[in-house]
């Protein structure tokens, strides 16, 4: 099936044919991704586009991979963050939508904190479009493809491919976006990290869960560590000593040395170097983590390309 869905907001219940769809159109763009100044043909489709990124927490690769793909597509954009808005007036994010949409505005990129505020918003603002780009620890779809992306062009397809994630998983919507499409591609994931920062695999669709990374990482087909995302904790939630934490669970130039050499080692970034990956594996070249960059602005070009084709989300009856 193609993915034809007026909204993008978690690769939960997406099949193996709507990802691969994304998959396939972000692909397209490998090449304007990677582009200085390049510019798509304007189609009609993207110039009825008008998008607002909201981006509401810190972004560096989100917010910027977004606004490159929509300019090269050629469609009308800017971004807010906190600072610039009247939510800090106390007004809520609906009515933040509501506002930009009586100017116009149809598709909504939203970085939030809390878990399922984009897809609130979807509810709150029919006929228009609205893409996750990162809701607290619940979903990070767009991140998820653009992982799925660098597999696959390494790999042709992810059947039977396994992928350790390492690291907070626990309070990582990279690792639940990545698990449930490669899991849909048939894939699976083996989650490793101190106990505390690991959630029960219930959820999780195909992966299980272990605490020895050493032995998770034996002929694994690839490896994504994860930040300890610290401001993600709630209060009692304990923050893992570094120098200890590294030793136990960092990619360190020995474990990597260690891996199969065809494993691909991916961090979604923002890194702690000398935290869960050595600065020195990162600096070698041996990691795909500049490769994923890239895809990140293929797969926000393709996002919303399908989007702009797609139908909106039907107006509410009275
Ligand atoms: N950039 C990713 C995210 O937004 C990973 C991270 O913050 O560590 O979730």
């Amino acid at each position: 099936m193609r993915f034809r869905r007026p909204h993008l907001l978690g690769l939960a219940g997406l099949d193996a044919g709507e990802i691969g769809d994304l998959l396939d159109r972000a692909e397209s763009s490998w090449e304007a991704a990677g582009t200085a100044g390049w510019r798509a043909k304007r189609t009609p489709a993207i110039a009825r586009l008008s998008v607002v990124n909201l981006i509401l927490e810190p972004s560096t690769r989100t917010r910027c991979s977004f606004e490159i793909a929509e300019e090269r597509l050629g469609a009308e954009h800017l971004s807010v963050g906190n600072e610039g808005l009247s939510l800090i007036k106390g007004e809520t994010l609906s009515d933040t939508g509501r506002t930009l949409q009586a100017m116009g505005v149809n598709v909504f990129v939203v970085r939030h904190p809390e878990v399922g505020a984009p897809a609130r918003l979807a509810d709150e603002l029919p006929g228009a479009h609205v893409v996750n780009a990162g809701d607290g620890t619940g979903e990070h779809p767009t991140q998820g493809l653009l992982d799925l992306l660098v597999m696959r062009r390494r790999w042709g397809e992810l059947e039977g491919r396994r992928i350790v994630i390492v690291g907070d998983v626990l309070h990582s919507r990279v690792a639940r976006s990545a698990v449930h499409g490669f899991h849909a591609l048939g894939g699976s994931a083996t989650l490793c990290g101190p106990r505390h920062l690991l959630p029960e695999a219930v959820g999780w669709p195909g992966a299980t869960v272990v605490e020895d990374l050493d032995g998770a990482l034996e002929d694994a087909d690839a490896v994504m560590t994860l930040r300890i995302q610290r401001e993600r904790f709630v209060a009692g939630e304990a923050v893992p000593d570094r120098a200890a934490y590294r030793q136990k669970f960092g990619l360190t130039r020995e474990r990597v040395e260690r891996l199969r050499e065809d494993t691909l080692v991916l961090h979604p970034g923002p890194f702690n170097r000398d935290v869960e990956i050595d600065g020195e594996v990162i600096d070698s070249g041996r990691t795909e983590v500049w490769t994923q960059v890239r895809a990140g602005v293929a797969v926000r070009m393709a996002v919303l390309s399908v989007l702009a084709e797609a139908d909106p989300a039907p107006e509410k009856g009275p």
